[in-house]
Parts: C-alpha cells; sequence; structure tokens
C-alpha cells in the first residue's frame, strides 16, 4: 500500500491549498472529497484583502480575476445614521477585496492542487479513520464505485467543514464555544449592479439586522442578510417574506433589489456556531472550519481556511523534512492558528450578537466618518489589513474577548 505524507479529507478554501502546498513542497499527498470538485456550496464567497494576499502568493489571483470577478475597491458601511465610504489600506500590496463564486473558486483550488502533484478523488467519502493505538495513521472511504478502500499516511488532514467528520472521530472538543447569535439567507440578484464595484454594508441596531451586498461573477449581485438567533423560527417559516420584509429597513438597498431579477431562491441557515475546536493531535490536525468556525458576519472564513493552509503546511513541511518532530509541528499549527485568527474571532462573535453599539464606538463613528485616513483604517480592521487593536482601544478590545467569554459561559449554562 502506498504511503503517502498527508491525506486530506475535503478538497475546498481549508484542504485544497494545504494539499498544494505540501505537494509544490515536494511532498506525496492524497486529497478527498466526497462531493464533485467545483461544485457549489451554501456559502457567500467576500475573500478580504488577507485572503486575497495569499492566493497572490499562490499563483492563483490572475485566475480569480480572468473569470470576471470583480475587485472590490470601494467599501460603503452604514452603521445606523453613520455612513462610512472608502476603501481600507492595501495588504501586502492588494488593494481589493474579491468575489469569486464558490464553484469556481473551489475548482480553481483544487485544479492547482492537482497542478502541483496531488493526487486527488472525488465522490469519495471517508468512512472511518485507522488508529495505532491512539495514532491516527490512516483512512477507509468508499469511492465513486462502491469499492472500500483504506489508505495510510504520516497525517490526516480533516478539512471536511462545521461537522468534521475527522473532528469528531478523534473527539475533538471545542475549546472556545461562544454559542449561536445568528441566522442568515442570501440571494443572487441580477440588474442591481452599482456603477462602480462597490460592497455595501448596513448595520441597524436598533432593529438588530445586518446586511451585506456585494457584486460577483455572471453580473449577478449577492444580497446577504442575517437575524438575531431568536429569531430563527420565524425567518424560516417563510424566508422569503423575511427577506423582503428586512429589506424594506433599508430603502436604498430594496430599491436596487426590486428593480433587478431574483435568480436564485434564498439560501441559508441558523447553524452559524461559533468555535474553536482543537486542531491537533496524534497523526491528525483540523483546517478550515473543522478548526474555527464562526459567524459569516465578518465574512472571515475562507481567509481562515487559506491562513490555516499556510500555517500547517509550513509546519508539516518541517517535519517531513525532519526538522521538527511531527507532533510538535501539529502543536505549533494549532496554537499559531489560535494566536493568529482570535482577535478577529472575538470581533465577529461581537458583532453577530446584533447588540447596541458601545458607547466608545458611537463616539468614534462621527470623527471617523470625518477623516479619510481613519475611515480607511476603520474599514482595514474589518478587512484585516489594519490589526484590530491600531483602531480599537484596548477597552473594546477586552469588550470583544467578555462578549465571547458571556457567550461561553451562556453555552455552558445551557448543557
Ligand atoms: C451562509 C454562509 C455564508 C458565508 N459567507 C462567507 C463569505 O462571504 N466569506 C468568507 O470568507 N466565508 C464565508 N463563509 C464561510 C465559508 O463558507 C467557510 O469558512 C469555508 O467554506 C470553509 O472551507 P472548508 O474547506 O473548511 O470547508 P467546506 O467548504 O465546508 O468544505 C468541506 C468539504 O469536506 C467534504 N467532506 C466532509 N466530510 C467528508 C467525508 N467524510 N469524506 C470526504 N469528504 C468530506 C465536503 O464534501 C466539503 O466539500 C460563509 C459560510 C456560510 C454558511
Amino acid at each position: 500500500m502506498t504511503e503517502y505524507d498527508a491525506i486530506i479529507v475535503g478538497a475546498r478554501c481549508g484542504g485544497a491549498p494545504t494539499a498544494m502546498l505540501l505537494a509544490r513542497a515536494g511532498h506525496k499527498v492524497l486529497l478527498v472529497d466526497r462531493m464533485a470538485f467545483g461544485s457549489d456550496i451554501m456559502s457567500t464567497h467576500f475573500i478580504k484583502r488577507t485572503g486575497a494576499s495569499r492566493l497572490n502568493d499562490w499563483g492563483l489571483l490572475d485566475a480569480i480575476r480572468d473569470i470576471g470577478t470583480p475587485a472590490i475597491e470601494h467599501l460603503s458601511f452604514n452603521i445606523d445614521d453613520i455612513t462610512l465610504k472608502g476603501n481600507a489600506p492595501a495588504y501586502k500590496g492588494i488593494d481589493a477585496d474579491f468575489t469569486p463564486r464558490r464553484k469556481y473558486l473551489d475548482k480553481i483550488l483544487v485544479d492547482a492542487a492537482i497542478e502541483a502533484g496531488v493526487e486527488v478523488r472525488e465522490k469519495f467519502r471517508v468512512d472511518e479513520l485507522i488508529f495505532d493505538e491512539d495514532r491516527v495513521v490512516g483512512i477507509k472511504g468508499t469511492g465513486k464505485n462502491g469499492t472500500q478502500v483504506s489508505e495510510r499516511a504520516k497525517v490526516i488532514v480533516g478539512a471536511d467543514g462545521t461537522n468534521s467528520f475527522v473532528g469528531n472521530s478523534v473527539k475533538a472538543e471545542c475549546h472556545v464555544d461562544a454559542g449561536i447569535h445568528t441566522c442568515g439567507f442570501y440571494a443572487y440578484h441580477s440588474g442591481m449592479r452599482e456603477a462602480d464595484n462597490a460592497a455595501i454594508l448596513n448595520v441597524l441596531t436598533d432593529k438588530r439586522r445586518f446586511y451585506i451586498n456585494f457584486p460577483t461573477n455572471d453580473d449577478l449581485d449577492m444580497v446577504f442578510l442575517f437575524w438575531p438567533t431568536g429569531e430563527a423560527k420565524s425567518v424560516r417559516k417563510d424566508v422569503e417574506a423575511a427577506y423582503y420584509e428586512s429589506l424594506k429597513n433599508v430603502p436604498e438597498l430594496e430599491a436596487r433589489v426590486r428593480g433587478g431579477q431574483r435568480e436564485s431562491r434564498i439560501m441559508g441557515t441558523h447553524m452559524l456556531p461559533n468555535f474553536f475546536r482543537r486542531a491537533h493531535g496524534p497523526g491528525w490536525a483540523l483546517v478550515g472550519d473543522a478548526a474555527l468556525h464562526r459567524c459569516p458576519i465578518t465574512a472571515q472564513g475562507i481567509t481562515n481556511a487559506f491562513t490555516h493552509a499556510e500555517i500547517l503546511a509550513e509546519e508539516l513541511c518541517l517535519a517531513f523534512g525532519g526538522d521538527k518532530n511531527i507532533d510538535v509541528a501539529l502543536a505549533d499549527y494549532d496554537r499559531r492558528q489560535f494566536e493568529q485568527l482570535k482577535p478577529m474571532f472575538d470581533y465577529t462573535v461581537h458583532l453577530a450578537m446584533l447588540q447596541p453599539t458601545p458607547d466608545l464606538v458611537q463616539k468614534m463613528l462621527p470623527l471617523i466618518s470625518q477623516d479619510v485616513a481613519a475611515t480607511s483604517a476603520f474599514m482595514g480592521a474589518f478587512l484585516g489589513s489594519v490589526p484590530l487593536n491600531q483602531v480599537f482601544p484596548p477597552e473594546l478590545m477586552e469588550r470583544f474577548a467578555s462578549d465571547v467569554e458571556r457567550g461561553q459561559r451562556a453555552v455552558k449554562a445551557r448543557a
């Protein structure tokens, strides 16, 4: 039987780049997914410039541009009665955000993995992990034609999404679980494009509503609406009515939606948890949503998955090259991703709680709105090109972290 360096379960934003980076470094990788490669998935697709810079480093950003993906260079944040307009600072030379449909993005990622020499199997479902005592050493799975096969590797990577099969099989606990605070539904519309490629956010704190709108491929616009989780039952009862009713709160957006044509059904979920799961153990690691899930209100998931791929590949290359013990490398991966991604996780949970704007932010916003550089920095904090603590004072950073703790306490109290 071939022994791979790594077997990666899940071939999307987390799995495909991890596989590609390892193969580019000369390692033997098997990448499997139970779905067809490049199929669509329930997810919108705003890739922040921090994520786009990874695509650029990997030589894939041109492929994203070449399929007509809008480069978002204008942002409009409408927070209650304050409007901020501008662009965030560039990140590693990338001064735009990109919005490729997942059916295009995920195919570009898998194709790059294949080109790097990764062995791939689509419509291959992993049914079981193989253990040698407490170490994961392989997988058992079912291929396209129903054949059952076993494969072995030095490390098995679960890039298999929120309800990770790999994570559940190794009983990886959520060491931070801040609960669910939102439900979100979105649809694609034609005929509502703005003259410039702007992404528009509307936040109505008194109504506890959050709206995201951006242009995407095929001359479509994506419109994404959030409600507090307490309203999930009534939203789900009649999603279409809830969607159009909620749009009435933002007349400008409603007029653009009504002036165009809805081109998809309204899709979404009330299952938007906020957690960090333990992302490593003997012979295994988790990347992407399997390791860290958060509400998509800050559009952070794809960028997080790319960050995981980059850090894990770096650590595994050290291990495979004999420069680091593999268990130390896996632990270092988990620690590094947690440290890097925790501040934005806290900010995301804070926003997902759809609560009144903190007094301090209320005082800051009018001043920020009158200052081009401050507006740009505020947007950069949201988009990741400016560290959060450069924009928000320590008391606000503490507030974001304490909202996470409050969420955790509520989860524990319900358990
Ligand atoms: C409604 C919504 C909107 C979002 N909008 C944005 C956004 O605008 N920007 C952003 O950055 N993020 C967004 N996200 C988050 C983003 O979708 C995720 O962070 C991203 O998809 C994570 O990628 P992943 O590779 O970790 O997992 P996934 O994309 O979930 O892929 C997991 C893969 O694993 C495969 N798999 C699972 N189990 C097995 C098995 N047993 N055997 C074989 N294969 C298996 C699945 O078939 C799947 O293809 C959104 C999420 C939602 C729900």
